[in-house]
């Protein structure tokens, strides 16, 4: 399936909480889960009961549409978390953390995971100082990503920088803000993702 195009603040009404899909706008009160929190469309107002599929199902589209992937792209990475020594749930929201437009986002080089996704795509960003535009390369401990010194003028990583305080920088990232650099200290843990999601639900949504 295609990605999503349509409005991203319905994505947030539709599951229920501010997802934070927009940058600033998400701080301001043109929110509009703030101002509607209620589901779209015409029967949104009427929030019905969830069958136990219906529960995983939402939790799923809330995770995969917070990161910005389609269904492909994130079972995809299900699998992967799935090969991997551990709790598969965990192993699917640290790997998420590690793509390289959610580690853009966080660093704050772009006020969405949109926005960094377009940034990354157009080479503006060098992973030990090569250049990388996959968004979905998955960062190492130790790698250093930067914005490119030419890309570094770009009103809107520059503008997103200045108000990355607000969001607050994780701890398993370091930022350098005046050298457009942060370096990946270690790998993200289950508590650096403070975003209610139930990552179980996913689990057994994808081994029925
Ligand atoms: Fe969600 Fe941001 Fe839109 Fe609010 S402004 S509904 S938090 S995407």
């Amino acid at each position: 399936m295609a990605r999503y195009r349509g409005s991203s603040c319905r994505i947030c009404r539709r599951e229920n909480m501010k997802l934070m899909l927009k940058g600033d706008r998400c701080f301001s009160d043109k929110c509009a889960f703030d101002r509607r929190s209620y589901a779209p469309g015409q029967h949104g107002q009427k929030r019905g009961k969830h069958s136990d599929y219906g529960i995983q199902l939402r939790e799923k589209q809330k995770v995969k549409r917070s990161y910005g992937l389609t269904e492909k792209q994130f079972r995809l990475c299900f699998k992967r978390a799935d090969q991997m020594k551990g709790i598969t749930g965990t192993n699917l929201l640290t790997l998420l953390e590690r793509r390289l437009d959610n580690v853009v986002y966080r660093l704050g080089f772009a006020n969405s995971r949109n926005q960094s996704r377009q940034i990354v795509k157009h080479n503006h960003v060098l992973v030990n100082s090569r250049k990388v535009n996959i968004p979905s390369y998955v960062v190492q401990v130790g790698d250093i990503v930067e914005v490119k010194e030419k890309s570094k003028k770009v009103a809107a990583i520059s503008e997103s920088l200045d108000t990355v305080v607000r969001r607050g920088i994780p701890q398993w990232l370091d930022l350098e803000k005046e050298n457009f650099k942060g370096i990946v200290k270690a790998y993200p843990i289950r508590e650096d993702i403070t975003t209610p999601m139930q990552e179980q639900l996913i689990v057994e949504l994808y081994s029925k």
